[in-house]
């Protein structure tokens, strides 16, 4: 990334964890010389304080908040700085359709999909986060990247580091991807001390800073059941070839093997602003304020393979992937529905793969469409599977 080309930028999610690091590289790399950027839009769900406040910083042309209850305050909140606002699920597509070639897609959740493939389709590059997008109809979303000619760049942690050391020339010579999971805060309580924890403890993860239901999802170890089903769709791997592998210190980002033996891998602090940076700079680098690793203070590192038993999560994963079809969508959004009810303190821990786990029996059992091919079916299985689940998530509640 030269000083002399100017980038224009939208963070669709600018006030979620993603989007605030987002801010924090750019902000960085430009006090650096490194980038020169203006930003296009910048968009949230209902924090109107922060996005304001992100307003005035990086005078974005264009911010809008997905909760259209929240649009007069946006309007209230920006007025006199001649930015255009917008409020509602349209205004999110319309940030997104607006002309910037870099899009970081950081929103949470399927509330993700339509934005992400409105910019894919205008042929933005696309700063992928928002995992369950992919979850939900990668075969959709990478279709419409590659039709428009804009590149895929991923931010998760564990794919960015794939990405980074994968042989994109000869995927036939590699023979595993191992992504690492740190194995979340739970990683060491037993089936019993999990039934009874917390939303508080469930959000405390040990080395990652994140927004709260990516944090859940690591406490289930969901997150890398949906980053196995993420994975196999950016790499050119059968989903039986990607493992998962506990290494709690999230020095090792993830590895690729090849045929030879041969084990590539990327290492970093656990700080998003480094696999940021790399989608943002990709292919060349650019500085990031990341803490470097210290090898010396990490002094070891530790690996394990994860427990399906405790983490039933995921045994759900790699059964949906197998399954294919609906099965992704409906694994993904039953269990945006559980981990939203233990959120709010409506079902316990434990429930949430148990809820997912009922609702892809549901599904599987009414027999369903079992292609995925189109937006509209993506659609039609997340709205299915939130139904289910939140039938399953009152019975649990009222029980
Ligand atoms: P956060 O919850 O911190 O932020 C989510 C962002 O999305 C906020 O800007 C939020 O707005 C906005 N948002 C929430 N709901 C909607 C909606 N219905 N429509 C439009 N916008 C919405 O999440 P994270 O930043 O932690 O995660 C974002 C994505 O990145 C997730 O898919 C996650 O899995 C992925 N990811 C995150 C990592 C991390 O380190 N945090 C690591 C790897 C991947 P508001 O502030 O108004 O609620």
């Amino acid at each position: 990334m030269g000083a002399s080309r100017s980038r224009k930028i939208t963070i669709l999610g600018s006030t979620g964890s993603i989007g605030v690091s987002t801010l924090s590289l750019l902000e960085f790399a430009a006090a650096k010389g490194e980038a020169a950027f203006e930003i296009e839009a910048l968009t949230a769900n209902s924090n109107v304080a922060d996005l304001a406040e992100q307003a005035r910083k990086f005078k974005p042309k264009f911010v809008a908040v997905a909760d259209p209850r929240y649009g007069a305050a946006l309007r209230d909140a920006v007025a006199g700085l001649g930015i255009e606002t917008g409020a509602g699920p349209e205004a999110i597509e319309e940030a997104a359709m607006r002309d910037a070639d870099w899009v970081m897609a950081a929103i949470v959740g399927a509330a993700g999909l339509h934005p992400t493939l409105k910019a894919a389709k205008r042929g933005a590059d696309i700063a992928l986060a928002n995992k369950e997008c992919l979850v939900c109809a990668g075969d959709v979303v990478t279709a419409a990247i590659d039709e428009a000619g804009g590149r895929l760049l991923p931010v998760d942690s564990e794919h960015n580091a794939i990405f980074q050391v994968f042989d994109f020339d000869r995927p036939n010579r590699v023979s595993r991807l191992i992504l690492t999971a740190s194995g979340g805060p739970f990683r060491t309580w037993s089936k019993e001390e999990m039934a009874t924890a917390t939303p508080a403890q469930a959000v405390a993860h040990p080395n990652w800073s994140m927004g709260a239901k990516i944090s859940v999802d690591s406490a289930t170890m969901m997150n890398k059941g949906l980053e196995l089903i993420e994975a196999s769709h950016i790499f050119p791997v059968p989903h039986e070839q990607i493992e998962i592998l506990v290494h709690p210190q999230s020095v090792i980002h993830s590895m690729v093997e090849y045929v030879d033996g041969s084990v590539l891998a990327q290492l970093g602090t656990p700080d998003m602003r480094t696999p940021i940076a790399a989608s943002l700079a990709w292919p060349d680098r650019t500085p990031s304020p990341s803490a470097k690793l210290d090898f010396a203070e990490v002094a070891k590192l530790t690996f394990e393979a994860p427990d399906l038993d405790r983490f039933p999560a995921l045994r759900l994963a790699r059964e949906a992937i197998a399954a294919g079809g609906v099965m992704p969508a409906t694994l993904n959004a039953a269990n945006e529905v559980a981990v939203a009810a233990f959120l709010n303190g409506d079902v316990k821990f434990l429930d949430i793969a148990a809820i997912t786990e009922q609702v892809l029996s549901d599904v599987a059992r009414s027999g369903g469409t079992q292609t995925l091919t189109t937006l509209e079916q993506a659609v039609a299985a997340d709205k299915e599977a939130r139904r289910l689940a939140e039938e399953r998530v009152a019975a649990k509640a009222a029980a």
